[in-house]
């Protein structure tokens, strides 16, 4: 049978390109107004019923020109942003980006490389964003890393390389039903989430996460840790790993990492810090001592996404020893092999230290920021917001109905309103209604946490827009609201 000739093949790329130039250069524009204006809007609106609805219409089989499309875009998407790039978003720990990072972005995706291996400048970038990010964290260039998703992928990274190194037994080959004896490891009650899904994943399981008490400034409790690892090897159990909280997620506690270390190379376990962004506080002359001990860790994970402010997504494990990450994730069939020439050469492929193969670039944005500002810029940064956690502690402190409900180690300020004679049960409901105001206002987005089985109001500040008349904006606000609500 003979085939029709191809006269006139297909592509994706514009038809019209003088005008997609011109539309390009009109979504430039749009953001950086966009990102210049975000103070004048409100931090927060719904999604509109009737513009929800719009996403549930049929699937678009015909082409439509690019300008309609980004019109849409405007109408319906970029008017009901979560927040985040807000000057008053301190809600969970939330990176605001750059006008940078978004510039980076668009490069990186006009080259779109495939970072999972290969000898392109890609790799050479990612591989000093990694050099410098174990210089500031205080561990050594023979170490290894990897850019992640984010800090949930950095901990599993850390937490799987921590399992195959100190399992007993080829845990790649045989799997988890070989273990002699059942492996376990240990973090606080205020270690992330993240962590806990790691153990679920790695069939450590939850049981075999021991969840110890901190203390009154929520860190780990040492001695109760030691118990417990006793405990277990006297039980015929295999301590194996500790995870330390390097600023927790709900009050930036730090945990003793110098007394972490030391139990772990006392009872030869591995030891892995969870920093998500916390770490960052190892720039800082000032605040570098909450962090002593993390230099000591076998693996580190944190975010870049959060307080270096890059775009989403991106965060960092590093891991000491670069044999053990190797071990833990190397696996190269032959359609993958690499080789001393051409594209499918270059040094160490990435993808054989994590989970996925194919990788987007997400190292370009993290280095175009870092020589742009220049890493002393991201020190004042981190400073200027503990400052400001610190000054609305004090502005709380100050206020006969508001109060401080944590310690402020770091970046986070946990407070309520609480004008008296309410029990807990109505404070944290007449809380929790402050909050949704804030959020339904549009004014300011902090979120909020449990303490003690009190509900309270949480400021995480990763935000480099905040000012402090913003602080002094949402404790006039949250007085405001409380007032009114006692009203009614
Ligand atoms: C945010 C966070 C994580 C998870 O990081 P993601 O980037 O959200 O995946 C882990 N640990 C802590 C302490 C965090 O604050």
């Amino acid at each position: 049978m003979e085939t029709e000739p191809i006269l006139d093949e297909m592509t994706l790329d514009p038809e019209r390109p003088e005008e997609f130039r011109a539309l390009a250069h009109r979504m430039v524009d749009d953001m950086l107004d966009y990102l210049g204006s975000v103070r004048e809007r409100p931090l927060w609106r719904p999604v509109p019923e009737g513009v929800k609805k719009t996403f549930q219409e049929p699937i678009p089989r015909k082409p439509r020109p690019e300008e309609e499309v980004y019109g849409e875009f405007l109408e319906k998407v970029l008017p009901y942003p979560m927040g985040n790039i807000h000057p008053r978003f301190w809600g969970w720990v939330i990176g605001t980006g750059t006008p940078l990072g978004v510039m980076a972005e668009m490069l990186a995706a006009a080259m779109n490389p495939n970072t999972g291996g290969g000898d392109h400048a890609a790799n050479y970038v990612e591989r000093q964003v990694l050099d410098w990010l174990k210089e500031v964290m205080g561990f050594p260039l023979s170490a290894s890393g990897l850019l992640t998703s984010g800090g949930s992928m950095a901990n599993v990274i850390g937490l799987t390389t921590a399992r195959n190194r100190m399992a007993e037994f080829d845990i790649r080959v045989e799997g988890l039903p070989a273990a002699p004896r059942r492996m376990v490891m240990y973090a606080s009650l205020e270690t992330h989430s993240s962590n806990i899904k790691s153990a679920e994943l790695l069939g450590i399981g939850r049981e075999g996460l021991r969840l110890i008490p901190v203390n009154d400034a929520y860190e780990i409790d040492i001695a109760a840790l030691e118990a417990a690892i006793t405990a277990d090897r006297a039980a015929g159990f295999y301590p194996y790993c500790l995870i330390g909280n390097a600023g927790t997620v709900n009050t930036g506690a730090f945990d003793n990492m110098d007394a972490l270390a030391d139990v772990a190379a006392r009872e030869k376990m591995w030891l892995h810090v969870d920093g998500a962004f916390g770490a960052c506080a190892a720039l800082s002359e000032t605040y570098r001592p909450l962090t002593s001990g993390m230099e000591r860790a076998d693996s580190l994970a944190f975010d870049l996404h959060k307080w270096f402010v890059v775009p989403y997504e991106a965060g960092c494990v590093l891991i000491r020893d670069e044999e053990d990450h190797r071990h833990a994730f190397s696996l190269t069939p032959e359609y993958l092999s690499h080789s001393t020439r051409g594209i499918h050469s270059g040094p160490s492929w990435f993808s054989d230290y994590g989970l996925e193969l194919s990788r987007g670039f997400k190292a370009l944005k993290a280095w175009m920021s870092f020589k742009a500002h220049g890493f002393d810029a991201y020190t004042a940064l981190f400073e200027q917001n503990i400052a400001q956690a610190r000054y609305l502690a004090e502005l709380v402190e100050e206020h006969p109905r508001l109060e401080v409900m944590a310690p402020v180690p770091l970046n986070i300020t946990c407070f309520r309103y609480n004008p008296g004679g309410l029990d807990t049960e109505a404070l944290n409901d007449l809380n929790n209604e402050i909050l949704l105001r804030l959020h339904e206002s549009g004014i300011a987005a902090p979120s909020s946490t449990i303490l003690n089985g009190q509900y309270v109001l949480r400021a995480a500040i990763t935000n480099h827009r905040s000012r402090r008349e913003d602080f002094e904006l949402v404790a006039e606000t949250v007085v405001d609201f409380g007032d009114a609500l006692m009203k009614m």
